[in-house]
């Protein structure tokens, strides 16, 4: 998060026509950042992100996370795309039993 001073600076040497490389050097931010305050990007630079509901305890895995849980999500995921494979109808070419006999 940047200073708006900082921000105004790097508009005005944006106006006066300075590389992204030259006003990252005057300033002390990265390139990224110079490429962000020209594209008006203020999320990137400027006010923080907005604020995600306080964690919770999770019923199924006991984690606290932001609900919903993406724990859970990724370990059914992982559930069901093992059983899918294990059943011979899985996605294509992760399997060794696929390969022809010699
Ligand atoms: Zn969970």
């Amino acid at each position: 998060m940047y200073d708006q001073s900082v921000v105004n600076q790097i508009k005005e040497l944006l106006l006066a026509g300075l590389s992204y490389r030259e006003i990252a050097a005057k300033t002390g931010v990265s390139r990224g950042t110079v490429a962000a305050v020209n594209r008006d990007q203020p999320r990137v630079y400027g006010q923080s992100t907005p604020q995600l509901a306080p964690p919770r305890r999770c019923q199924g895995c006991g984690h606290r996370v932001c609900l919903p849980c993406r724990i859970c999500r990724a370990r059914r995921h992982l559930k069901n795309a093992l059983a899918q494979r294990r059943r011979g109808d899985g996605p294509p070419g992760r399997s060794r039993s696929r390969r022809p006999a010699a």
